[in-house]
């Protein structure tokens, strides 16, 4: 398998530090709002990674975190005149619905940040102590500066970055790169800590609960390409800091999701929610739609875009709709496989995560399916889509058919062949809106 890795710029070959486990760690949410559908691209994306080691038969450990201790959710907080807690426990819970509206499994582990704040604590003394970190009035900051190779990652020279930092100068910082690994604060939420009240900057978050969850180097860090600076570039500096690696091996960003070639805002006031499109999108259409870009090129979303991916969706759902119908009627059991086109599929995956193509051989297997006219032909390709399907995290909303769905088409037949065609419609309805039709 080869992975494009933003760490190196350069599609290497990947291959897992521990034989056939595959660690990784995915930046989640910052919880007080909804999730809106550009978020919900890496939460798509790094499912069907998951998804697909798992059917390689690697042993998957993905941890997602939630950042639940932030200025902005303390702000949303104030204005909602409610407890943070309060605010966070409402949008960690529909967070998590909106992940299982979208098809997603939850990760192996969703840490929480608020759960970590000791070991952030133990974190950030260990950083001082080494020499990388400082105490100043406002708080405690990490010294960028003294880190090999800061800026790699976004592809950044020091010297840039440094003027661009200069324009937020603050006295309190011996640069004005330095990044605030604790912040001094009895606003909303804090914790005693040895420089006083204060909370966990959201850089140190991440880096601390990878550190006490993976323990070690992880195979793969992701996240949106919107992460890479400077929240990444902060996390791995830290990490090289105190362990002399750079968090992860390999690097994963997913591109942006635009909306109409503009940057989804709230300000533009062009965000559309998961759970308002998924009212009355099929969330399979969704995730057709997303897989069919390469996760690292930008996806250009709007109402006509998905409306395609909407009947494309309508046509899988249809071809396998009627196999299983065929399948379960002459009670054809035998479950087989289109090995070329699954070695097709893989070779897709293994050339970093080319979900386009792999929805390609998808698409091939359903062309395949709808022109068999032999039950073993049908299973072949019927069997073949949905396991290929299953891997993008894809399935029909209905795996079997009910008696009663059985017996109305079967009278569906009959009636048609003795011509009693008004019968058969009122029938013909009920079956194309059970979708088998
Ligand atoms: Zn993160």
């Amino acid at each position: 398998m080869k992975l494009y890795n933003s760490l190196t710029s350069k599609k290497e070959k990947f291959e897992t530090i521990k034989e056939g486990e595959l660690s990784l760690y995915v930046c989640g949410p910052t919880v007080y709002n909804y999730i809106h559908i550009g978020n919900a691209r890496p939460v798509v994306f790094f499912d069907v990674v998951k998804r697909y080691f798992s059917y390689l038969g690697y042993q998957v450990k993905y941890v997602s975190n939630i950042t639940d201790i932030d200025d902005k959710i303390i702000l949303e907080a104030e204005k909602l005149k409610i407890n943070e807690n309060d605010l966070t426990k409402v949008f960690i819970e529909a967070y998590f619905e909106d992940v299982a509206r979208l098809g997603s499994l939850e990760p192996t582990l969703s840490p929480r940040a608020t759960e970590y704040v000791p070991e952030m604590i133990f974190y950030i003394a260990d950083l001082i102590a080494k020499g990388y970190a400082y105490e100043g009035e406002q708080g405690v900051y990490f010294r960028v500066l003294k880190v090999a190779d800061y800026g790699k990652l976004s592809n950044q020279q020091i010297d840039e970055l440094i003027s661009g930092a200069r324009i937020a100068e603050n006295k309190d910082k011996e640069n004005p790169l330095d990044f605030t690994l604790w912040k001094k604060t009895t606003l909303g939420l804090n914790y005693d800590s040895p420089w006083g009240k204060g909370r966990p900057g959201w850089h140190t978050e991440c880096a601390c609960m990878n550190d006490v969850i993976f323990n070690d180097l992880i195979d793969i860090h992701g996240g949106g390409s919107d992460l890479k600076f400077p929240h990444h570039e902060n996390e791995i500096s830290q990490a090289k800091a105190l362990y002399n690696h750079s968090l992860a091996r390999f690097w994963l960003h997913v591109g942006r999701l635009d909306m109409d070639q503009e940057k989804m805002s709230k300000s533009l006031g062009n965000i559309i929610l998961v759970r308002d499109l998924l009212k009355e999108t099929p969330y399979q259409a969704f995730r057709m739609l997303i897989l069919a870009h390469h996760y690292r090129q930008p996806i250009n979303y709007s109402a006509s875009l998905m409306e395609q991916f909407n009947n494309e969706w309508e046509r899988v759902k249809r071809a396998l709709n009627q196999a299983l119908l065929e399948l379960t009627i002459n009670s054809y059991k035998k479950i087989n496989y289109d090995e070329i086109l699954i070695d097709d599929f893989k070779k897709a995956l293994n050339d970093d995560f080319n979900t386009a193509n792999g929805l390609t051989v998808v698409f091939e297997a359903i062309k395949n399916l709808n022109k068999a006219e032999q039950l073993a032909e049908k299973a072949q390709y019927y069997y073949t889509a949905t396991l290929l399907l299953s891997i993008f995290g894809i399935s029909l909303d209905q795996q079997k058919l009910t008696k009663e769905q059985i017996k109305d088409y079967k009278a569906w037949q009959t009636l048609r062949k003795e011509k009693r065609y008004q019968e058969a419609d009122e029938i013909r309805i009920r079956l194309i809106e059970a979708g088998i039709l």
